[in-house]
């Protein structure tokens, strides 16, 4: 699995960075979230989808 957010849609709402910390951040001074870990275990898949799902803007891909 390959996790990508896309920075132009992003609005920096956080939702993501709450469903999965250890995947999403959203540094204090940015108003696009990060990948922190761009190849998450796939024991992290549900939380990944749920943070997809979460985003109000669809800007998180999930890839394999
Ligand atoms: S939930 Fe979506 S819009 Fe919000 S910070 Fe995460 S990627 Fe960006």
């Amino acid at each position: 699995m390959k996790v990508i957010v896309d920075s132009a849609r992003c609005n920096g709402h956080g939702e993501c960075v709450i469903e999965a910390p250890d995947v999403f951040d959203l540094p204090d001074d940015s108003d696009v979230a990060l990948v922190r870990d761009e190849f998450p275990d796939g024991a992290r898949r549900a939380a990944v989808e749920r943070a997809a799902a979460m985003c109000p803007v669809a800007a998180i891909l999930i890839e394999g």
